[in-house]
């Protein structure tokens, strides 16, 4: 047993207040806070392995604190180094470091290879994984798809993240390389780099596997051989200051909100493990990810450490307080290291032997740099499918079980449904027969049990059930041993082809009871009637449901027939659009064959007019005009219709120009005719009697002009109404 090693780190300070009362004062391994000149306050002072200024390297911090456990690490014990602090106080420089001062991952890297390569005798594997866990959500930073890895554990791998990317690698740049991929995808679409830093905790993975190389020709091992394998991990944990419920300040309050549940979880099981060895109760590991994750690093299978990272500034001193106090309760935890060996296939080396021993085998005679070049590429390619196998079976047991849980499901209700029928007809049969023979608790009280449980028809042969955990408690179904037709658990095992119902696993078991045990005051006749008048219930329901159905049905052919009339409509009063269309087009060509005709008797009539200075031929003329313009107000206002596009304001005009033509030639054609006919009377008294010609020819004058004038009338009436019929 070793206690986990704490140590604090004071950053140096960022800014120089100057109103100052109070400072920390670092002595050897103690931490005490001091009035400003004056000596510690009592009760503020804390001691702890070591206790780092900030004259403190990170060199020095590894030197001192982490050095140990990483050498472990490489000779087979688990190893966790944690850094814990509030936001701001360091937590990152110390596990990542900067150019000049690298920090304990980097150092740690380097210092392992470097370890190895020293090691002649044992042949090592080491493989890196990344991960982040953010929101109760772990996620790959080797692999930006891997999103909400699951924890899983398993008697040959412990407790492990399922589907997450492990990289094998052979020196330190390749890790280099595969941290600073990580970092970007960390980075990858996220607005508040900050904020996610602070609330989110990052564990670099590190599992080293070795094995004693044989005294004889390289890589060839006595197959008995022991592999070594350990689990290092260094985390940078989300901002402490988070956890805090309580304080002053509102916007520790308005935080209250983004508490980080991992680290609270930790806090409690720090809290747990510190108390006395027969105070410690349950340890919740399982509340967190992290604490899942990093169940063995504490109170575990491990070599820990962790470094308190706090702010020296008087504003941050409560929030100092609290990782003091963390740190004081973290260095009464204790823990059980051992060198971890395995002879089974959990170790990666073992199960990628064979494979390796080929491939060597094959490259015999290559340069050795190619020959481990070529090892890497199929360990990592052996490693990914193991690891993409591992997550699909992952799946497949998801949803085994949950195809398991719902044929359960099923046959639960089968069963309830077969219970039901047979206890029904059976009670329909005694009711008849007056027999109770076939009652299943009858039987049961036949046979002398104790119990009531009714033997259900299919009940005895549906399935096994696993001898539950729980048997002896009154709450579940007792397993009835003195059964003669219940087979023992293998025989079960092989007829339900390896299907065996866990007891424990049965949700419905205390329902069913209920069901299916009845007080022991109720008697069969009693739960037939129940029954029946159950069936009953249920058959009235399924009557009312299916006119429910059918009066639906009724409605639905009902629409169908009204749809089906409408439809019909719509497509005649689409023929119908379309014949109305071609009215339009219709129009113009009689317009067009009127205002020919009109032409032709309106140039025979002037042909019968002597000069065409007379009167009547300048009538002619003027009844001409105004055809043509009452035939082109015609055309233009059916060319509206026809393509409506067209329809402006110009066309528009256009008409009303026209209207004004032909009210002005009307008026000037009136004018000219009153004229005319004053100089005919006046001619008529001055001259000598009429001739037959001028008698004909004023008659013709009068019944012209009056046919014209109607004619006009009749136009001027038209025009309108064919705007309004096409429209
Ligand atoms: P955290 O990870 O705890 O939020 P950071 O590690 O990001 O805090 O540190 C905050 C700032 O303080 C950074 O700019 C960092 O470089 C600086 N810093 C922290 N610790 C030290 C130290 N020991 N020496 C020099 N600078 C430090
Ligand atoms: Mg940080």
């Amino acid at each position: 047993m070793e206690k986990i090693c704490v140590a604090v780190r004071v950053r140096p300070p960022i800014c120089h207040e100057n109103s100052s009362s109070t400072f920390w004062g670092v002595d050897d391994n103690q931490i005490s806070l001091h009035k400003l000149h004056g000596s510690p306050i009592s009760g503020v002072s804390y001691t702890f392995d070591h206790v780092f200024d900030e004259n403190f390297s990170n060199s020095d911090i590894y030197e001192l604190l982490t050095k140990d456990i990483i050498h472990a690490a490489v000779d087979g014990f688990n190893g966790t180094a944690f850094a814990y602090g509030q936001t701001s106080s360091g937590k990152t420089f110390t596990m990542n470091g900067s150019s000049n001062d690298p920090g304990i991952i980097h150092r740690a890297v380097n210092d392992i290879f470097q370890k190895i390569n020293m090691i002649s005798d044992r042949e090592f594997l080491i493989r890196v994984s990344y991960m982040e866990i953010y929101n109760e959500e772990i996620n790959d930073l080797f692999a930006v798809e891997n999103q909400k890895l699951q924890i899983h554990e398993n008697l040959e791998r412990g407790i492990f993240v399922a589907g997450l990317r492990e990289e094998i690698v052979n020196n330190a740049e390749q890790v280099m390389k595969l941290l600073e991929s990580g970092e970007v995808n960390r980075h990858f679409g996220e607005t508040n780099m900050n904020a996610r830093s602070s609330r989110s905790h990052t564990i670099f993975r590190v599992v080293i596997e070795s094995k004693g190389k044989d005294t004889g020709s390289f890589g060839d091992y006595s197959s008995s051989d022991a592999i070594r394998v350990s689990v290092l991990n260094l985390v940078d944990l989300a901002g402490s200051e988070r956890i805090a419920k309580t304080g002053t300040g509102g916007v520790r309050l308005k935080e209250g909100k983004y508490i980080n549940k991992s680290l609270m979880v930790l806090g409690n099981v720090i809290n747990k493990l510190s108390d006395s060895a027969k105070r410690r109760a349950h340890i919740p590991y399982r509340d967190s990810k992290l604490t899942r994750i990093l169940q063995p690093a504490l109170g575990g299978n491990a070599k820990t450490s962790i470094i308190c990272t706090v702010a020296p500034e008087e504003i941050h001193i409560e929030e100092t307080k609290g990782t003091l106090l963390f740190a004081s309760r973290a260095k009464r935890v204790t823990n059980c290291a051992q060198v971890n060996e395995v002879l089974t296939d959990a170790a990666l080396l073992k199960r990628q032997k064979l494979e390796i021993e080929e491939l060597r085998w094959k490259l015999q005679g290559s340069h050795a740099e190619v020959l481990e070049q070529e090892i890497l590429k199929l360990r990592n390619d052996m490693l990914k499918y193991e690891l993409e196998r591992e997550k699909l079976e992952m799946e497949l047991e998801k949803e085994r079980r949950s195809h398991k849980e719902r044929d359960q499901y099923i046959r639960d209700q089968l069963m309830m449904i077969e219970n039901l029928s047979s206890l029904v007809s059976d009670g329909d049969g005694s009711s008849s027969q007056g027999s109770m023979k076939e009652s299943p608790t009858e039987e049961c009280h036949n046979r002398g049990d104790d119990f009531k449980t009714p033997c259900f028809k299919a009940a005895p042969k549906a399935f096994v059930a696993k001898r539950s955990n729980y048997s002896q408690l009154p709450d579940f179904s007792p397993l009835p041993d003195s059964f003669s037709d219940v087979a023992d658990e293998d025989t079960w095992f092989k007829i339900n082809k390896g299907y065996i119902a866990d007891l424990d696993s049965l949700q419905t078991t205390p329902a069913r009871k209920v069901q299916s045990f009845p007080p022991e005051d109720v008697t069969p006749n009693y739960l037939n009637k129940k029954y029946k008048k159950e069936l009953q219930n249920l058959k009235r329901r399924l009557e009312l449901v299916t006119e429910e159905k059918n009066e639906l049905q009724r409605k639905l052919a009902e629409d169908i027939e009204v749809k089906d009339r409408l439809k019909g409509d719509i497509s005649k009063l689409k023929q119908e659009a379309l014949l109305a269309r071609e009215v339009p087009q219709r129009l113009c060509g009689s317009v067009t064959s009127f205002k020919d005709t009109y032409e032709e008797v309106l140039s025979k009539m002037q042909r019968y007019t002597f000069d065409g200075k007379s009167s009547t031929a300048k009538l002619l003329r003027c009844i001409s005009e105004i055809g043509s313009i009452l035939f082109s107000t015609m055309e233009t206002s059916i060319s509206n219709t026809t393509d409506r596009h067209k329809l402006s304001s110009e066309n528009d005009s256009l008409i009303q120009e026209y209207n004004k033509m032909l009210s002005e030639k009307l008026k000037s054609t009136i004018t000219s005719l009153i004229l005319s006919e004053t100089a005919s009377s006046e001619d008529k008294q001055t001259k000598t009697p009429c001739s037959c010609n001028f008698e004909v020819v004023a008659w013709s004058r009068y019944h012209v002009s009056i046919l014209v004038l109607f004619f006009v009338m009749i136009l001027g009436y038209f025009v309108p109404f064919f705007r309004t019929l096409i429209f």
